[in-house]
């Protein structure tokens, strides 16, 4: 057991976005429009309130090309309400902006890093190499990332590099690929649901698992798919539930706030398996390589 100061998660409720199948699936579907999650998490610690992500930037509710730009509004379609604004989720919770103490965030693309501006006063937690790559980027990988988001020099940012406890329980987890700074965050032990770990989009949907093929969306594929490894044989080891992060099929079960995770679906559970299989060919018990 981790001596872990998680108490509660909740998952909050960011939206929709319609986009390209492909999206999620590399070259799985194109020409095909889904609408897939913007979801992110409230945890609550002994230590006071955490956010993971922070989804879309609200004002796309009124105006999505005068905030986002015509290419990326019209490629990543937001289909969002005003309840879906971050102020309004953690209202369920009755919160408000002044609770949150810290934001960790799993990467800083459009439908993550959104509401950070929200939060003024949190400690805002990302890896140094996503922080670095977001004020000079390759071209190729420019198009999800817009700067307001996140340009905002008077946060108090902490950069990690690579993994790191942030708080008792609470891990983050190196995984680049589908951006150069792209982690995990794996919560251990909680209360109720046992050890969790947010995937962020390190895995869009089952189907990546399953398929061994990694979203349509990376700087770097290979650096991706080993990290699905990485995630998979860690929630294997650890007998931890993923909840990845733009599967409308996981994602419509989950309760949501004000409603805490209370338990984990079997299939939610397990789904990973037939990755281990897929990738491991059975062998994803050591007692069994010789
Ligand atoms: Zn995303």
């Amino acid at each position: 057991m981790v001596n872990t100061v998680v108490k509660k998660v909740y998952v909050l409720d960011g939206g929709e976005l319609e986009l390209d199948a492909s999206v999620m699936v590399s070259l799985n579907r194109p020409g095909e429009r889904i609408r897939i999650p913007v979801q992110y998490f409230l945890v609550e610690t002994t230590r006071g309130f955490v956010l993971v992500d922070t989804g879309n930037d609200p004002d796309v509710i009124d105006d999505a090309e005068g905030t986002w730009g015509i290419p990326l509004a019209q490629a990543a379609t937001p289909i969002m309400e005003k309840r879906n604004h971050p102020l309004e989720q953690i209202k369920l919770v009755g919160l408000d902006a002044s609770d949150i103490k810290m934001v960790v965030y799993t990467h800083l693309h459009h439908d993550h890093c959104g509401g950070a501006r929200f939060f003024p006063d949190a400690l805002h937690v990302v890896q140094k190499a996503e922080y670095r790559w977001v004020f000079a980027p390759d071209r190729f990988t420019t198009f999800p990332y817009v700067k307001t988001d996140y340009n905002h020099p008077n946060f108090n940012w902490n950069l990690a590099e690579g993994d790191w406890c942030i708080l008792p329980g609470v891990h983050l987890i190196s995984t680049p690929g589908h951006t150069p700074g792209h982690q995990s965050i794996a919560l251990w032990d909680v209360p109720d649901i046992g050890s969790v770990i947010l995937t962020g989009d390190a895995v869009n949907c089952c189907e990546n698992i399953a398929t061994d093929t990694p979203g349509g969306i990376t700087s770097d594929a290979t650096s991706a798919v080993m990290s699905m490894h990485r995630l998979t044989a860690l929630a294997n080891v650890m007998d931890a539930s993923m909840l990845v992060s733009h599967d409308m099929g996981s994602f419509a079960p989950l309760p949501k706030a004000p409603e805490p995770l209370t338990r984990l679906s079997d299939e939610a559970k397990a789904f990973y398996k037939r990755g281990i299989e897929t990738v491991y060919q059975g062998i994803s018990d050591p007692g069994n390589l010789i």
